[in-house]
């Protein structure tokens, strides 16, 4: 037997392994309710920890998450230009690049038309 215990506690695990799972199985299915309520319990008790722990997380693995983007985004180019370069016909009449699209819900020329179209809506009677 290991003197170390978190080597006997991990052999241990890797002996038992179906045994542990099924159980892990079984009370997870019976104690359904139980858990719901005792998980929502902690995000609660616990919102401000698991904020920071987010952060953290988010702060020291910037750079694989940001190498991942960019990696993906190599793998995925020809499909997500073509996406993006596909024209739209906007409600204001305008054409334009898909890609382009959220850029051009900002622009002053769509809001000004979407707002003259409010305007003119409050105007004409409801029949
Ligand atoms: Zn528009």
């Amino acid at each position: 037997m290991p003197t170390d215990r978190k080597a006997y506690l991990r052999a241990y695990y890797l002996k038992n392994k179906d045994k542990i799972r099924t159980y892990q199985k079984k009370y997870a299915v019976e104690n359904k309710e139980f858990l719901k309520e005792y998980f929502k319990k902690y995000v609660r008790e616990n919102q401000e920890s698991i904020a920071f722990n987010q952060a953290t997380y988010r702060a020291n693995h910037k750079l694989e998450r940001d190498a991942y983007a960019y990696q993906y985004y190599q793998d995925h180019k020809t499909e997500a230009d073509a996406r993006g370069a596909v024209l739209v016909t906007c409600k204001c009449g305008s054409v334009v690049r898909s890609g382009n699209f959220p850029r051009h819900r900002n622009s002053k020329k769509h809001i000004d038309f979407m707002e003259k179209m409010e305007k003119e809506d409050e105007i004409t009677p409801p029949s």
